[in-house]
């Protein structure tokens, strides 16, 4: 094992066959201006095209260059954290593969790492290349998110940033199965600041966060970092039972005091409608909850390795 490896680039890549290669040789070329010795950690999230094979054989000829392979597509979050779990690195940096995070950033963050910070985020100042529902799906989420937890989760901020040995050791032994990775960084807590850039178009290739997973990522957020959801019934509870209660002084006074006889199909549709729509919203919620708790009990791997190279001195070795 060479423990001597100061830097860590871990790349999560998903079918980016189009982009992998460029993404190498400029990582490559911005890494070798640090004179340290760093390592260039691919994390293969089981990629249909031909991903695999240019990564595997980029890590041939490079020895900074340590591929992991998954059997399956197991989402960006976890593919992050199959890189911290092996980065040998003193600084680690998850960094996207589509260029859309100029590598050059990673200097800045090392400036800051070597004043001391342990986790150095990179804030978008701009979004470029994005679709308008994106950038504003995406806003709407992080200030959504802020409003509803405790933890403090910066805006607009992705899962590009450098994070200190010490904190890569905390997050490896965070072992929750839903995770939203930029969100328990902060948790962690640890010296903390940022490095602002321009998020690029992508280089190639189409987005590989589809709506479903957008949504899925950013119910992990919402559910384990926040409760209020949850409490979300209690408010509403609340909230009608007074305004049904009202309501049924009215109906009584009306039936006591007034002359008309209410059909009283409207608002009893009305009401019925509502109050569905109510319950079933909230066991939705619960729903969303109570998986995530089946998922944690059930204590399955968060991932599972096919295959590895690059690791240890230079061969290739199969797991
Ligand atoms: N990615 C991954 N697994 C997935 C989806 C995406 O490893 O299931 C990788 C992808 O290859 C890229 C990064 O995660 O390196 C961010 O994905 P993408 O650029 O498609 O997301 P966007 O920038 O559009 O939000
Ligand atoms: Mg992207």
């Amino acid at each position: 094992m060479n423990s001597e490896v100061t830097y860590s680039i871990v790349v999560p890549v998903f079918n980016e066959e189009e982009v992998i290669a460029v993404t190498y040789e400029r990582l490559k070329k911005v890494m070798d201006k640090t004179g340290r010795p760093y390592e260039l950690l691919f994390v293969n999230d089981g990629s249909v095209d031909k991903t695999a094979q240019i990564l595997s054989q980029i890590c041939q000829q490079d020895t900074n260059v340590k591929l992991i392979n998954f059997s399956r597509n197991f989402g960006h979050q976890i593919a992050i954290s199959a890189g911290m779990d092996n980065a040998l690195g003193q600084a680690i940096v998850v960094i996207d593969a589509d260029l859309q995070d100029p590598p050059e950033i990673i200097l800045q963050m090392i400036e800051k790492w070597q004043e001391g910070y342990e986790v150095v985020y990179a804030t978008r100042k701009e979004r470029k290349g994005e679709t308008f529902f994106k950038k504003w799906t995406a806003a709407m989420f992080y200030r959504l998110l802020r409003s509803i937890t405790d933890v403090d989760i910066p805006v607009d901020t992705g899962d590009f940033r450098l994070i200190d040995r010490k904190v890569c050791n905390v997050m490896k032994n965070i072992k929750e199965k839903n995770r939203f990775v930029r969100g328990l960084v902060s948790w962690v807590g640890f010296r903390q600041t940022s490095v602002e850039y321009v998020r690029e178009k992508r280089f190639a290739g189409e987005t590989k966060y589809p709506l479903r997973k957008m949504i899925k990522l950013s119910l992990d957020a919402l559910t384990s970092f926040s409760h209020k959801p949850l409490k979300l019934a209690i408010y509403l509870g609340f909230l009608f039972s007074s305004l049904s209660f009202l309501y049924l002084l009215f109906a009584i006074f009306e039936r006591l005091f007034t002359p008309y006889t209410v059909p009283g199909w409207t608002s009893v549709m009305a009401t019925s409608l509502f109050f569905n729509g109510t319950i079933l919203t909230i066991l939705g919620i619960l729903g969303e909850y109570i998986g995530r708790i089946y998922d944690e009990t059930k204590d399955r791997p968060l991932y599972i390795i096919s295959s590895k190279a690059g690791f240890g001195r230079g061969g290739e070795s199969h797991e």
